[in-house]
């Protein structure tokens, strides 16, 4: 794993991804172990719709990102939809790097 983001390859990204969202899968390790997992599959799409949905609203008003605060930009939404993206291809074992190319 490379120490600036900048450098950063699709597959560690996707790897950073995982990682994060490993916690979230981890919480409910005790409780009804694929039931959660299938609930947190779900969870994914639907985070997915909800920040094109925020996405959508901010290019209607044209909100940029200023290089100050990135909060309710176009920006940050192309980077909730890309973290959702990811996340979806990592819970359903989808290596992007492969079929990317
Ligand atoms: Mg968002």
């Amino acid at each position: 794993m490379k120490n600036n983001i900048e450098d950063m390859t699709l597959e560690e990204v996707q790897y950073l991804i995982k990682r994060i969202e490993k916690g979230t899968l981890d919480e409910s390790r005790d409780k009804e172990e694929s039931q959660k997992k299938k609930e947190n599959g779900q969870r994914l799409v639907l985070k997915l719709i909800e920040e094109f949905g925020e996405l959508a609203e901010n290019i209607r008003k044209n909100m940029r990102f200023d290089g100050q605060n990135i909060k309710g930009t176009i920006e940050e939404e192309v980077f909730d939809v890309f973290y959702y993206i990811v996340a979806i291809a990592n819970y359903h074992e989808i290596d992007l790097e492969k079929i990317f190319y």
